[in-house]
């Protein structure tokens, strides 16, 4: 190499990648076929309309999961979840202290506790020990989230939801494809959620699903996103408080065609993954979360970790220096654990207040607590994004990055 092609691009070096991915087309034939079907119809209104019904079709091929309720987001249908599940207020849902906010809105806004346990050192999933030692008379659900599309481990989330009476909230948003023992995301436990936001391996803009097999939670699931209406029943006296979370025809539409794609996506981004992640892990200095034993990632990113001491540069300025060779991604997935946000150290949940507590019906204080695993994580790990129609030349200049700045920058 000569001298420039061994300077980092962010030191006025020769950057390595030339063959990003400019222009990703996500959209095509299938939505395409869909829309023209739809602006036919005379009304977008999605109860037992065709695009939706579609969209069911197809997500039900995929993910045999008896009762649906598609919805405006991911967000909501982890709402839906949580409110069909009626707890009591005060009663306590288990989350990761890694995730995304959608996790956790729909739990605070039906008067309950999120409690957060840590997580794994590396891939960032639930750590059920952890979770285990938070269990008290109130917790009534846990909600593993299968981060960057690697799955938790389901056993033992299952055996402890089994031994505690807990409902199990599988968040899938990140998981599309992903499987446990065979099977995919979703199916294991109680109610499952999925998003098409636009960051996510499908998308329609944005829009949702959630899905049981539980014939108790599945009855009503869709009232809990459609103001408490009864669509089968018809007429007007919800007996109880729901928000609309409905989703319509055109992102039906877009949403059904998306799914025509599912497979081909997962598979390319599992190829992508895995040999990313190989190729990452080989070299000194970083450290690559593993596939979860027992299940396949569907890897929505990937997350290394730049190992402490071993470059003279700190984490955010490594991430800057990727940045500058044309790698696309960025540092720290998030800023901090989600219960160290300001909306959680100020329990600014209503107008400056938390009834709840106010209430007496719970005493969580998230001034005071820590996650050293979820902190340590966010601290050192490294955002690499992945989509499906990156080539392998991309591919082979982001190892290429990493090996450059792994051996300028080593301590
Ligand atoms: C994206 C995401 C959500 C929320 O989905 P939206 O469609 O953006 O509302 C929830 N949980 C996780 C883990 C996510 O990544």
């Amino acid at each position: 190499m000569s001298a420039a092609e061994n300077t980092p691009a962010a030191e006025g070096g020769e950057a390595i990648v030339q063959h990003a991915c400019t222009r990703r087309r996500r959209w095509g034939a299938p939505e395409l076929e869909r829309l023209t079907a739809m602006v036919e119809q005379e009304s977008l209104f999605y109860w037992d309309a065709p695009q939706t019904n579609e969209l069911l079709r197809r997500f039900r091929e995929l993910y045999p999961l008896e009762h649906c309720m598609p919805c405006s987001s991911g967000s909501a249908s982890l709402h839906i979840a949580v409110a069909a599940l009626q707890l009591p207020p005060g009663s306590e849902v288990i989350v990761p202290a890694i995730t995304d906010m959608g996790s956790v809105i729909g739990i605070l806004y039906q008067q309950l506790v999120p409690v957060f346990a840590d997580v794994d050192p590396l891939t960032g999933n639930l750590d059920v020990s952890d979770a285990a030692g938070r269990i008290t008379p109130q917790t009534k659900a846990i909600m593993p989230v299968h981060l960057a599309g690697n799955p938790c481990d389901m056993a033992a989330v299952m055996a402890l939801a089994g031994e505690h009476g807990l409902a199990v909230i599988e968040d899938c948003a990140q998981a599309w494809g992903a499987t446990w023992q065979g099977e995919k995301v979703g199916l294991q436990g109680d109610l499952a959620c999925y998003s098409f936001n636009e960051f996510k391996h499908l998308s329609c803009g944005d829009g949702g699903i959630v899905g049981t097999n539980r014939e108790d939670l599945g009855r009503g699931l869709s009232k809990w996103g459609d103001k408490h209406y009864d669509r089968v029943a018809g007429g007007r006296n919800p007996p109880t408080l729901s928000p609309n979370y409905r989703i319509s025809e055109p992102q039906s539409a877009v949403a059904a065609g998306q799914l025509t794609r599912h497979d081909v996506i997962v598979a390319r981004r599992q190829e992508m993954g895995r040999r990313l992640a190989a190729a990452l892990a080989a070299l000194p200095g970083l450290e690559v979360p593993a596939e979860t034993p027992g299940g396949e990632s569907s890897f929505w990113f990937l997350l290394p970790q730049v190992v402490p001491g071993a470059v003279r540069i700190s984490r955010d300025e490594f991430a800057r220096a990727l940045q500058a060779e044309g790698v696309q991604g960025q540092g720290a997935y998030i800023p901090s654990p989600v219960p160290g946000y300001d909306v959680f150290q100020n329990h600014d949940f209503f107008a400056g207040r938390w009834p709840l507590r106010e209430a007496g019906l719970t005493s969580m204080d998230y001034r005071k607590q820590h996650f050293p695993q979820a902190e340590r994580l966010l601290a050192r790990n490294l955002t690499v994004l992945l989509h499906e129609e990156m080539s392998d030349r991309y591919l082979e200049e982001v190892i290429a990055a990493f090996t450059k700045l792994l051996r300028y920058y080593a301590a």
